[in-house]
């Protein structure tokens, strides 16, 4: 059998080498950082992501889920907290059967590597740093960064999962009809954080992701086991975009004190450290990669190389996690036939990816702003009658993209079609009473067939 070489030892090359050694093949991984598991590599042990059916498909496909529940704090809705501290329960889905996990990035890596490391056919290297490709030998070239050294290697398969910064996509981007756009968002973010109380308890309620929707920006906050929240403050770059409420305005303590006081007051008592945490956290950027093909001979993208999108549905990783599913699925088709394999493999997923790049970049808008406004929670009370009424056919886009694993691209076009029908049935009024049913119900037949 081929040997198959992955570069980047995060979440999703971490997973794809448990699929391949699986499979039989031997595989070897590449990473630039040291290992996790012996230092910390500065990768954030406190950030948390959200974890939902198309990354858990993979975790149950691979055997690890049950040991990731064990690490995974369940939030059943959003608790959206108004300027004036009122809070808002709004459920994701149907019932407390439906939820998203907070786990930590840092501990569902190690995992992942500590069970690849448990096949024998599977090699990882750290401190190895890729630096470039000869796509004419097919040689990649890797920077030793604890000898110093250079080394080159010759893979039969090369698979980049090394993330958003991808030096591979970026040795591809010289390749003739190769095609590419980045589009960075005029907003950053910055993590802070909620410790534990004295008794190791969440301050907040613990079973949500918490929102302080304040328009043009917003705070979040999702639980960690040890009693922790991680909050993420998204706000736009630039005064002139942002006003005083941008984090080129936000650059002294003093300016920091008033622009809390004033938006989030609820919340600034439960941050101690929130002075430090500001000034000294870096503010991260927000980018959507789209790229095309994925391939190129043995050489494929995966995970965020192929499909760096934002994070504002809670499925960057989830996408890459269900890329390794969908390749597998090829695998098991096309047994050692890597041509079909990766052809089909790219077909099926980059019309997917960019429906949920697409999504993510709507979904800004929702939580930042939309889910305050009353119209929006009156569209959530139609949408959950409807989705009682017709349940094969009207699905929240919520529940599509994030509680099934229909295809994102159908997620993203029956998603529009639902918004202009709630528009329609909402139209004018705010009272469940007053909404017509029977027009709901002949606009449904018309316009949306089952799942
Ligand atoms: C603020 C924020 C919040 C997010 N929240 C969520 C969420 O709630 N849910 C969700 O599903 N997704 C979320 N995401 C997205 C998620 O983090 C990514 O989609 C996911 O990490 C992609 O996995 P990956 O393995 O493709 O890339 P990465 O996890 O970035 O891994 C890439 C690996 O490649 C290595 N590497 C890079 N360059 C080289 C090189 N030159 N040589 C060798 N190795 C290299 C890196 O060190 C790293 O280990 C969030 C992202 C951000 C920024």
């Amino acid at each position: 059998m081929k040997k198959i070489t992955i570069n980047g030892a995060g979440l999703a090359g971490s997973l794809l080498a448990i699929y391949l050694a699986k499979k039989g093949y031997d595989v070897d991984v590449f990473e630039k950082r040291p290992d996790m598991r012996i230092k910390d590599t500065g990768g954030g042990r406190s950030i948390n992501l959200a974890l939902s059916v198309r990354g858990i498909q993979a975790l149950k496909e691979v055997g690890l889920y049950e040991e990731i529940k064990q690490i995974c704090i369940p939030m059943y809705g959003r608790m959206i907290h108004s300027i004036d501290g009122q809070t808002t329960f709004l459920r994701y889905g149907k019932d407390d059967s439906e939820y998203i996990n907070s786990v930590s990035r840092a501990e569902l890596n190690m995992k992942l590597m500590n069970m690849a490391e448990q096949y024998k056919n599977v090699n990882l290297y750290f401190n190895r740093r890729c630096t470039g490709i000869n796509f004419e030998t097919n040689e990649i070239n890797y920077f030793n960064e604890v000898l110093n050294t250079n080394e080159n290697i010759n893979p039969e398969i090369l698979i980049a999962t090394d993330g958003a910064t991808s030096p591979v996509r970026v040795e591809m981007l010289k390749l003739p009809r190769f095609n590419f756009s980045q589009e960075y968002e005029n907003y950053g973010y910055k993590e802070l954080n909620i410790p534990a109380d004295k008794n190791g308890n969440h301050m907040l309620e613990k079973n949500c992701l918490h929102i302080w929707p304040r328009g043009s920006y917003m705070l979040i906050a999702l639980p960690n086991m040890d009693g922790s929240f991680t909050c993420t403050l998204f706000m736009a770059y630039d005064e002139l975009l942002g006003g005083k409420n941008s984090f080129e305005y936000v650059n002294s303590p003093d300016r920091l004190k008033y622009f809390l006081n004033e938006n989030f007051i609820d919340v600034i008592g439960l941050m101690p450290e929130l002075e430090d945490d500001y000034f000294k956290n870096p503010t991260g950027t927000l980018i959507t990669i789209k790229c095309f093909p994925w391939i190129h001979n043995k050489i494929a993208l995966l995970g965020d190389s192929a499909h760096a999108i934002v994070p504002f549905f809670g499925q960057g990783m989830n996408a890459a996690f269900e890329d390794c599913v969908y390749l597998n699925g090829y695998i098991e088709k096309f047994g050692d036939d890597w041509n079909k394999i990766l052809d089909e493999y790219q077909k099926d997923r980059k019309v997917n990816a960019d429906a949920i790049a697409d999504l993510a970049q709507e979904n800004f808008i929702e939580m930042r702003d939309l889910v305050a406004t009353e119209k929006f929670q009156f569209k959530k009370k139609i949408e959950s009658e409807l989705y009682k009424k017709y349940p094969t056919r009207f699905i929240p886009k919520y529940t599509m993209v994030t509680f099934m694993r229909i295809p994102y691209k159908t997620a993203l076009v029956r998603g529009k079609i639902q918004e202009k029908i709630l528009n329609q049935l909402s139209d004018g009024i705010s009272d469940l009473e007053k909404v017509n049913w029977s027009l709901a119900e002949k606009l449904i037949d018309f316009q949306l067939s089952e799942i």
